[in-house]
């Protein structure tokens, strides 16, 4: 639940507040209208967007968190945010300020 809540979270302040997803514009092999839903500006989700790059396997890097006793967190994680599983949260933190 909670996570599936941050997940939310996560893509209106990655897409901004106006964005809203629009369903694909593509179409599946049994040439039905594809369901899935795209913020891309070209109305194709990921499986049909052609521009779509798969990302690549990114290198673990230090924690960006700080602990509760106030020391840089020295934790590594490969998540885009570069803030390991405990910190998470404080990726929302930082961008509020
Ligand atoms: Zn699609
Ligand atoms: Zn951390």
């Amino acid at each position: 639940m909670n996570k599936l809540k941050l997940c939310a979270i996560g893509l209106v302040l990655a897409g901004g507040l106006s964005a809203q997803s629009v369903q694909c514009h593509g179409y599946t092999k049994d040439t039905n209208e594809c369901q899935n839903r795209t913020l891309d500006s070209t109305k194709l989700c990921y499986l049909h967007n052609p521009f779509y790059v798969k990302k690549v396997e990114t290198e673990s890097v230090i924690c960006d968190g700080i602990t509760k006793k106030g020391k840089s967190c020295k934790n590594k994680t490969k998540n885009d945010n570069g803030f390991c599983h405990l910190h998470q949260s404080q990726q929302y933190f930082y961008k509020i300020q």
